[in-house]
């Protein structure tokens, strides 16, 4: 069994279409993959799934704490609960109220046409995210790549950095858990925080009834993988593991090619099929 239980599509801000997406997965040997697309669960609508692959819900949720933004991802819950259909709405209208002030910071900063850019970008402005922006950024000429537009304008701390939208960690996680799912704490070491700041993160989030810890998140250094195996033990969190897949031709987050989970962790996926 090889599972990917982190990956993107067009419905937030990957390249791919669900069908595609799960095509690769199928020549990438992937058993069991869950599609986390940003605030959305789009994908799944109507979604046919061909034989030899088993889909699990799953969606990622922006939240915020302590000022920072952090990634929720939600796994194997009822797609059609009040709880995650109402959170998903919530989000929705926050990412497009978001989309709008992004969109006037950057225009008093000399971006032109923002927002339009970004829709265009984005194919409709149904999910509208931060690299819509970076894309458009780009195509008009105004930073040299996604990379500068975000070290720039977009990333952590920048006039694009808007995060005070989303609902907080807390709500997130009982959405999720109402919805009969699990929730897991995405790449942690992309928080930037100290050992004492992840500390109470992971604290909070167990007693949030958080369940799980992404312990691998597409190419990690060795160490990471260890450190995060470690906090995984220490505060009983269930291991999930995944490429973060946005789109092809980026080696660091490749559909089904991450780094090798540790061994001997308990998973979220125990329990959820018979025989595992
Ligand atoms: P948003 O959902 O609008 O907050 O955008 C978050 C997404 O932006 C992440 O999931 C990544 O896909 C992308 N992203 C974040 N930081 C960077 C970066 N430094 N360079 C390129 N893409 C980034
Ligand atoms: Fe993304
Ligand atoms: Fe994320
Ligand atoms: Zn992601």
């Amino acid at each position: 069994m090889k599972f990917d239980l982190h990956c993107h599509t067009t419905a937030s801000d990957g390249a791919l279409e669900p069908r595609a997406l799960l095509q690769l997965a199928l020549e990438r040997n992937i058993s069991h993959i869950a599609i986390t697309d940003h605030d959305t669960i789009a994908a799944y609508d109507q979604l046919e799934v061909p034989p030899g692959i088993t889909v699990i819900p799953g969606v990622e949720f922006s939240s915020q704490w302590c000022r920072r933004g952090i990634h929720i991802v939600g796994l194997n819950f009822d797609p059609a609960s009040a709880a995650i259909r109402q959170g998903v709405a919530r989000h929705r209208k926050a990412r497009r109220e978001r989309a709008e002030k992004i969109a006037s910071r950057l225009a008093k900063a000399g971006v032109p046409n923002p927002f339009e850019g970004a829709i265009a970008q984005a194919g409709g402005d149904h999910n509208l995210g931060r690299p819509h922006f970076a894309r458009h950024m780009v195509a008009c000429g105004f930073v040299g790549d996604e990379s500068e537009a975000f070290k720039r304008y977009l990333g952590n701390g920048k006039v694009g950095d808007i995060r005070e939208c989303w609902a907080g960690p807390e709500e997130v996680v009982a959405w999720i858990r109402a919805a009969g799912g699990t929730a897991v704490l995405a790449h942690p070491e992309k928080y930037q925080l100290t050992r004492t700041r992840l500390t109470a993160l992971l604290t909070a989030f167990r007693q949030w009834g958080g369940e799980g810890l992404e312990v691998v998140s597409g190419r990690q250094l060795p160490r990471v993988t260890a450190d995060l195996a470690h906090w995984c033990n220490r505060y009983e969190l269930r291991a999930s593991w995944g490429s973060d897949f946005h789109r092809p031709g980026q080696p660091w987050s490749d559909l089904g090619n991450y780094s090798t989970p540790p061994a001997n962790l308990s998973t979220v996926w125990q329990g959820w099929f018979e025989g595992c």
